[in-house]
């Protein structure tokens, strides 16, 4: 995924701003901050790193406001849930992001992202053909890494941030 440039961020802000005026909800700081760190942010984050995130930004915002705004952008099209296996939702900046799929291992949870050029008119192919118009699309696969060495090196790694 790439950086995302500050023009961006400001076409989302103005668009979330928009959203929220039709459905008569305040456009808060708070709801605001939630955005500009998801589209600030190249990596997929759950709403609880989201949070750590925020508060250590020093953003006064509780947890259940982020969920909230999640949701919220979830159903504006600004973010895509993807499932990378946990039992969490994990959350990724959609707007003008190319659509790829991930692929993640099941072992140690490293995540790669591809993309094909082939794949967003198959995608279309299959949605037309249900009756749907395409939005966006997230697809995750789960496999195991190749490489065993990295793969094992990934999971000491993680077991040592814990402790
Ligand atoms: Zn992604
Ligand atoms: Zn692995």
């Amino acid at each position: 995924m790439k950086q995302t440039g500050s023009d961006t961020i400001a076409k989302v802000e103005a668009l979330f701003k928009s959203y929220m005026k039709e459905e008569g909800l305040r456009c808060t700081q708070e709801r605001l901050s939630v955005l500009r760190e998801m589209y600030g942010s190249s990596t997929h984050l759950d709403a609880d790193e989201l949070f750590v995130r925020l508060r250590k930004k020093g953003v006064a915002i509780s947890r259940a406001t982020v969920y909230h705004t999640l949701d919220l952008l979830f159903r504006f099209n600004l973010v895509t849930k993807i499932d990378l296996g946990h039992k969490h939702t994990h959350y990724e900046k959609s707007w003008g992001v190319t659509n790829h799929l991930h692929i993640i291992c099941l072992k140690c949870g490293h995540v790669s992202e591809a993309t094909s050029c082939e794949l967003p008119e198959l995608m279309e192919t299959l949605c037309v053909g249900h009756g749907y118009s395409l939005g966006s699309f997230s697809l995750q696969l789960f496999g195991e890494c190749a490489d065993k060495e990295a793969c094992a090196r990934r999971i000491s790694n993680k077991h040592k941030e814990k402790t």
